[in-house]
């Protein structure tokens, strides 16, 4: 792996940053993606269409399907910076570009490629993710959704919870069972669902930071055409593997951890704190944990340049990435002090109250995309071989 950036991969990276100094609303709140109000998702969406103009939202892609062909390092240039600078995100910059897309480029048919690849890059049509079910979460083969061939489509009954955004994307990649007789992971099949088919209802669901957080999907005999199948029916389990791992390749967090030690570090200048040994400490401690965060994710990327799907590398990303998104909240709280409860837009907020949020949403990371204990397994058996427990 090649630890250094060519020059002109530097010069892209300063001309992201010129643009993000111009471009990031000087009002935006900063607000956690799957938290933001109706007036926050207006801004991210306008912002979106900017990035799109410029073909950023999925540089690493073809050109046939809306990329610039340019390389999965680019990619990781322009998600780092994202990340670093708060950048508002509608969703045009994550869950399609980021997971969704790459599952269609992997197991997709060319015309499934055309049609939904294209979108993605234009910022058009937001995607979400219906895999988890009340009873199928790190167990997702266990999972009850049906979807029964009837002629030329598949009738869809279930319930999907937990899904970001369910209430504002266009589509769903989501898996069902196809075949109930088979062993568990054998019979999943996976599909691209219209949010706005008959027979699909999404509701918001209690969570921590406000009712509607997250959203409820119920499925009641939703018929998707059957050539929206992704990939091989029965082949599902195997694919959504691959999903998670594009899932789990987030740069953009592991940015925005070093973003919140700078941020710290510099406050704690100002505020005479760095005379604090310990907190000192608990500064370089963290700017280390985000560093190492950030190198795991290059790891990544340069995988993903090589043509691979990286695998229990992902889950080690993950697995460290999130755990230094919640310690650096966690000092954020303790250097901040009582001004850290502050909400957004409270005007005595030192940060304007990107903190309270950010500590706020990073109570789930290690539940999203797959437990901590379920990227431990991963990399105890995958990784290194371990047998299964
Ligand atoms: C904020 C948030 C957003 C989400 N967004 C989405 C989304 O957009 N789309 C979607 O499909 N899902 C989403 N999810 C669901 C998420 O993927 C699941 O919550 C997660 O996989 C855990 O499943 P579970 O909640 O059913 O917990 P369980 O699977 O019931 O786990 C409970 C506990 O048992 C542990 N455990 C379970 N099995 C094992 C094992 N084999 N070894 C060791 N420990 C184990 C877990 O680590 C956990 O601590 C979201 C969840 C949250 C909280």
């Amino acid at each position: 792996m090649d630890f250094g950036f060519t020059p002109e991969q530097q010069a892209f990276r300063q001309e992201i940053r010129d643009f993000l100094a111009k471009e990031i609303p000087p009002d935006w709140c900063g607000r956690h993606f799957t938290w933001i109000n109706e007036e926050e998702w207006r801004q991210a969406r306008a912002f979106d269409r900017k990035l799109a103009a410029r073909g950023w939202l999925t540089l690493a892609w073809p050109k046939e399907y809306g990329g610039q062909g340019r390389s999965h390092i680019e990619q990781l240039i322009f998600l780092e910076e994202m990340g670093y600078h708060h950048a508002p995100n509608g969703g045009g910059w994550s869950h399609g570009p980021v997971f969704v897309g790459p599952t269609i480029m992997h197991y997709g048919s060319l015309e499934q490629k055309r049609r939904f690849l294209p979108p993605i890059s234009r910022g058009e049509e937001i995607w979400c993710q219906g895999f988890s079910e009340p009873d199928a979460g790190s167990d997702l083969a266990s999972l009850q959704t049906r979807a029964v061939r009837d002629g030329d489509e598949y009738v869809l009954s279930g319930e999907k919870h937990f899904v970001g955004q369910g209430h504002r994307s266009e589509w769903c990649i989501v898996a069902a069972r196809t075949d109930p007789h088979a062993p568990k992971h054998r019979g999943l099949s996976m599909f691209l669902l219209h949010m706005r088919t008959p027979g699909v209802t999404v509701n918001p669901m209690h969570t921590l930071p406000r009712y509607g957080a997250q959203w409820q999907i119920l499925l009641d005999n939703a018929r998707v055409p059957a050539s929206h199948l992704v990939g091989e029916e029965n082949r599902g389990f195997y694919q959504m593997m691959s999903t998670m791992d594009f899932e789990r390749n987030r740069i953009d967090h592991a940015a925005e951890t070093a973003r919140v030690i700078d941020d710290l570090a510099a406050y704690a200048g100002t505020r005479g704190l760095s005379a604090n040994a310990v907190l000192r400490h608990k500064l370089a401690e963290m700017a280390v944990e985000a560093r190492v965060a950030i190198l795991l994710n290059y790891r990544i990327a340069w995988q993903l340049n090589a043509g691979k799907i990286p695998n229990y590398e992902a889950s080690i990303a993950k697995l460290v990435t999130e755990r230094a998104r919640q310690r650096a909240a966690a000092l954020g709280m303790e250097v901040l002090g009582l001004h850290s409860q502050l909400a957004i837009g409270d005007s005595r907020s030192p940060d304007g109250g990107k903190l309270s949020d950010l500590y706020l949403a990073m109570v789930s990371v290690t539940i999203v995309g797959g437990t901590s204990e379920i990227q431990r397994n991963v990399i105890a058996q995958r990784g290194l071989g371990l047998p299964r427990g």
